[in-house]
């Protein structure tokens, strides 16, 4: 995807704090962080969104989890942390690459969304 601002964050032509690659992931420091930690692990393939994924994204989706829980902790939230796919309009999805945040830190990240 040549336009795709995450798409151009993987080949390095857009610059990011870089925390972690592999062949299949990466995972760098959101640009205006919510909490201490606050990192997007993102699939180096184009997906659109969690809503566009299909079966044969199993695999990356099942390794993004897995090295969030690892870099969530050398990040400096080992007591746990907050996974978060925003999907679509009403997920409020702003970029249009698929990515989970990581958010966290040494304080609990409050209570999952206000009630309505
Ligand atoms: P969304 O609302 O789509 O779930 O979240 C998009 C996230 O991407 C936001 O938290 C925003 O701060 C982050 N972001 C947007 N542009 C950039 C960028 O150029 N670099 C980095 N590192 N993060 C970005
Ligand atoms: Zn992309």
């Amino acid at each position: 995807m040549d336009s795709c601002l995450f798409c151009k964050i993987v080949r390095g032509e857009i610059p990011s704090r870089k925390v972690y690659e592999d062949d299949e992931i990466f995972v760098f420091h959101d640009i205006n962080p919510a909490r201490p930690v606050h990192l997007l692990v993102i699939p180096k393939k184009h997906i659109t969104s969690l809503a566009t994924s299909t079966e044969a994204d199993v695999p990356v989706l099942g390794r993004m989890l897995v090295v969030a829980n690892r870099l969530a902790t050398e990040q400096g939230s080992p007591d746990g942390f907050r996974v978060i796919i925003n999907t679509g309009r009403v997920g409020h999805q702003e970029v249009q690459h698929l990515h989970a945040h990581i958010v966290g830190g040494p304080d609990p990240v409050g209570p999952m969304l206000k009630q309505i």
